[in-house]
């Protein structure tokens, strides 16, 4: 059947825009999919909060603006700016509605304040605000009886001209991995929403969980899509150095914002010297100057300092992060955490209008994997939730009207081929994938990372463009996997901020090439 629309992945922008839509028309058939459980993507790791001015007596939605400005470093898209930070109190207040809770200091929400922010803004629910979203907005998705959610869903490509019989220049649907079936099926759809987050694996320290592989972007690259600032990916200064059950974990801004201090070894306060606003700069500052204090150092990680921080404090509105801490022997807030920075966000991603249209019709993306022109070439801290609730509003008006405009008919959509499975010699020789991933990881942390020159990137895409080649003729020869899937995706877009990163030509906010500067 012909769904009217399908969503790809289930984090706060794709379940957004599925309840959005979802309320507007009981009648639309939404599918929603997701590559692992419902749960599993950045969302549910957001740790800080949402940016939104709340205490008029102190801040102005014009102060929020300049923050945004400021952080973005001149590349920002000032009318972008603007509308999603007036927008904000709105959907604020929707997801309150659908049964978010942040935590209040009486009556009022409780403000926290992060680097790059004037004022207190972030309101939050502890330091587990992304749990609470997820497992607000997957509580409220799933009373609608028109929405299908299909979990352990992979995206493999899209359905474009590529595949139609009469081209009419649109997106038509995708193709997707059933993980539990091990076959490809076709979903066509009148609209489909690429919300599939980041790409933080592609980094070998990463704060994102492992399936954050770039899967929306790479189907979008092989339909050609545009897609822009590849190479501005923020590092997160403050990740525990110690993996926790294999993952990367974030210690959250918010810590820094209530008095931790970054500090060497010997409880110099480093960050004061690289910028007057110290630890609480924005976090491509921090992450620069963290990096370059271990490159100077022998231990391969700075301190952070909570000391001043009481243990009430700590307990109460860092309960996961002490928590943490405690169970790896760091006991706070006496002991001092041992942090190093993190591949942690995708500043770019596939170029959309206003309404989240990419410039494929009918092809819409939303969230991490979007380039809506509102970080320019840094993100402020938690501006990037308040994006996801923004665009998924006004990417879900967009296609209420769409669908009510003409389109292909159920017959066209009908006539799209299957996948085209045969082919393969069904060799399922892929011992290798879990090696290549492993050696993409190490090539983009160490020539594409925080620090990169015109000799490292020259580097990286002759041994991305070996690695590419082995891929494809996995891809060639074998039946698709999930894993061979991330693989191929990973390595397109290593290959694709390699060489937007090599058109730069001078630094910017999160982007720092040694020859520049
Ligand atoms: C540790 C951490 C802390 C953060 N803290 C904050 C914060 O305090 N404030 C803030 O504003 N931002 C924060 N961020 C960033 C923010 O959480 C993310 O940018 C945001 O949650 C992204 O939401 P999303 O809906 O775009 O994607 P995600 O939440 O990442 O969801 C992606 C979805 O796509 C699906 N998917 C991916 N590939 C496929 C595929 N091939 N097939 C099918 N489905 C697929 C996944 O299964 C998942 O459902 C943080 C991020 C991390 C990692």
């Amino acid at each position: 059947m012909v769904q009217d629309l399908l969503v790809i992945g289930t984090g706060i922008s794709g379940l957004t825009f599925a309840i959005k839509v979802a309320e507007q028309n009981p009648n639309y058939s939404i599918t929603l999919i997701s590559k692992s459980d419902i749960n599993e993507g950045n969302t549910r790791y957001a740790q800080g909060g949402i940016a939104v001015v709340r205490n008029l007596k102190k801040d102005s939605t014009e102060k929020h603006i300049e923050d945004t400005l400021q952080a973005g470093d001149g590349a920002c898209d000032p009318e972008v700016v603007k509308f999603v930070v007036e927008e904000a109190n709105q959907r604020l207040n929707e997801l309150i509605h659908w049964g978010m809770e942040f935590d209040k200091n009486k009556e009022k929400l409780h403000l926290g304040i992060e680097g790059g922010h004037s004022e207190k803004r972030i309101v939050h629910y502890k330091d587990q605000t992304g749990k609470q979203i997820q497992q607000a907005l997957n509580a409220k998705v799933k009373t609608f009886p028109n929405i299908t959610l299909l979990e352990n869903h992979t995206l493999v490509d899209l359905i474009t001209d590529h595949h139609a019989p009469v081209k009419k220049n649109r997106c038509y649907g995708a193709y997707v991995i059933s993980q539990e079936q091990e076959e490809i099926v076709k979903i066509s759809s009148k609209i489909t929403v690429l919300s599939t987050g980041g790409a933080g694996s592609l980094y070998a320290y990463s704060t994102n969980p492992s399936i954050a592989t770039g899967d929306g972007l790479g189907a979008a690259y092989r339909a050609k899509v545009q897609m822009e600032r590849l190479p501005f990916v923020q590092f997160h200064p403050t990740a525990l150095r110690d993996k926790v059950k294999g993952n990367v974990f974030l210690i959250t801004e918010a810590v820094r914002g209530v008095g931790g201090k970054l500090c060497t070894a010997e409880q110099e306060e480093f960050m004061l010297s690289e910028d007057p606003r110290g630890a609480l700069a924005p976090r491509d500052i921090v992450a620069r100057g963290i990096q370059k204090q271990i490159n100077k150092q022998k231990e391969k990680f700075v301190w952070l300092d909570g000391s001043s921080i009481p243990k009430k404090q700590w307990k109460s509105e860092f309960p996961n992060i002490y928590k943490t801490c405690l169970s790896i022997g760091i006991q706070l807030p006496e002991d001092p955490i041992p942090v190093v920075p993190a591949a942690h966000y995708f500043c770019g991603g596939i170029k959309v209008n206003h309404h989240s249209e990419s410039q494929l019709k009918g092809l819409y993306a939303i969230g991490e994997c979007s380039a809506t022109g509102l970080h320019g070439a840094n993100r402020l801290a938690s501006n990037s939730l308040l994006e996801a609730l923004v665009f998924a509003h006004r990417a879900a008006l967009d296609c209420l009207k769409a669908l009510q405009k003409p389109l292909p008919s159920d017959a066209f959509y009908k006539a799209l081929p299957q996948w085209d499975g045969e082919g393969y010699s069904k060799k399922n020789t892929l011992d290798e994938v879990p090696v290549l991933r492993k050696k993409l990881q190490e090539i983009m942390t160490r020539s594409v990372g925080i620090f990169k020159s015109t000799q490292s990137l020259q580097q990286a895409e002759e041994k991305i463009n070996d690695i590419y080649l082995e891929v494809h003729q996995f891809y060639n020869q074998n039946k698709l996997t999930n894993d061979l899937c991330e693989l191929r995706n990973m390595v397109s877009i290593a290959y694709l901020i390699i060489k937007q990163a090599q058109e730069l030509n001078e630094n910017k906010g999160v982007f720092y090439n040694h020859d520049y500067a």
